[in-house]
């Protein structure tokens, strides 16, 4: 199988991840929930990863809050910023894990940088908005369709400019590109565990600058005689038992990265991405590639994209086609009607990826 559908999550993950995994449920029953052996041992599993973490984005164990996966993270950080009729400001690129919860709100939408590959367009018209006043502004680190990747210091720094609390959703880049909390001073940063930190998919991360309003309220094992969340980090945010497994494998996933080190496998993910944008416009197709690309290039055959997908997958290539859960981005581009074929390499890219994807659509043009 050669696997390239990253973007929706990472399927071959490094041995680790899954050793890990497996040793957890063996060994580990519920943190912070008993004194005895077995506990303690997922107490410091989680606490292990939490710690790998707040290292790998520059911030305190403390602020690392375990979700479920990305739009876990979005959800709590969107419904602790935004009220109903807010006005919130978000790129022309975000997927419906923003934009979703955003109209469930009923917050007031405003769209900032449509230009695909463009840093002065979305800094110019993103500047725009935040100067006509927001409540807060949403955006996401890398467009999970086209790979474009969004100037997001620059976007920060405009939110703290004009007092703007503000989100990132760091989807497609946890892992892939540097993220600092203490740099970007976003109010919150979600990820998930289960795309470029490797870890299995129920897991996510959400970076908190602020107490977030809790989304979930329930056990935490922590000030059980109060009748409400406890208004400390991370519990305020981790209702329930956590899944100890899937954080095991995510810190296991977490040090295969810092070994194997993010700038390696950034550089590697966008040679590729390059060469396979370079091959696929040598078939006539139209390949969406520019400056500030990473790992992900979308094209749109001279067929239907679902049948592009579907024969490619016929000859075990896997790749993406349609909208992507990004219905806004295709808006953006032009490509709302058609959708694109998506490739989004992973932490294992390599040539002979290149050279299958090569020989299946080739095989597909000679039917
Ligand atoms: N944001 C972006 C940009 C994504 O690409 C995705 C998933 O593809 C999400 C959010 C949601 O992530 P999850 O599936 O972990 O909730």
């Amino acid at each position: 199988m050669i696997y390239l559908d990253n973007g929706a999550t990472s399927f071959q993950k490094p041995a680790g991840v899954y050793q890990a995994v497996c040793k957890a449920m063996y060994r580990c029953a519920n943190p912070g929930r008993g004194g005895y052996a077995a506990a303690e041992e997922a107490g410091r599993e989680v606490f292990n990863c939490r710690e790998a973490a707040a290292d790998m984005f520059d911030c305190n164990p403390e602020q690392v809050v375990f979700t479920s996966n990305c739009t876990h993270g979005l959800n709590i950080a969107i419904h602790t910023l935004v009220k109903p009729g807010d006005r919130v400001v978000i790129s022309g690129f975000e997927h419906n894990a923003v934009t979703r919860p955003l109209n469930l709100l009923g917050a007031d939408i405003r769209i900032a940088g449509r230009e695909l590959f463009c840093w002065e367009e979305i800094l110019e018209s993103f500047e725009k908005e935040l100067k006509k006043g927001a409540q807060a502004a949403v955006f996401t680190h890398v467009s999970n369709v086209f790979g474009y990747i969004l100037p997001v210091e620059q976007m920060a720094t405009l939110c703290r400019q004009y007092g703007i609390p503000f989100i990132i959703d760091a989807a497609q880049s946890a892992g892939i590109l540097p993220v600092s909390l203490n740099a970007l001073q976003a109010d919150f940063i979600a990820m998930p565990g289960h795309k470029g930190l490797l870890g299995p998919q129920g897991t996510g991360i959400l970076l908190c600058n602020r107490l977030p309003q809790p989304l979930l309220a329930g056990g935490t094992g922590s000030e059980s005689e109060l009748q409400t969340m406890p208004a400390f980090l991370p519990d305020r945010a981790e209702a329930g038992t956590l899944n100890v497994p899937g954080i095991s494998g995510l810190w296991a996933g977490l040090q295969y990265l810092r070994q194997s080190g993010i700038e390696t496998i950034c550089r590697r993910e966008q040679k590729a991405a390059q060469l396979c944008g370079r091959l696929l416009a040598g078939f006539g197709f139209r390949v969406f590639s520019g400056a500030h690309q990473g790992g992900t290039v979308s094209f749109v055959p001279d067929m239907d994209c679902e049948e592009m997908a579907q024969k490619l997958a016929q000859q075990g290539i896997c790749v993406r086609a349609g909208l992507h859960c990004a219905p806004l981005a295709h808006e953006s581009a032009g490509t709302r009607n058609t959708g694109t074929v998506r490739v989004s390499f992973g932490h294992n890219a390599d040539f002979c990826q290149i050279l299958a994807l090569e020989r299946g659509i080739r095989r597909i043009k000679e039917e």
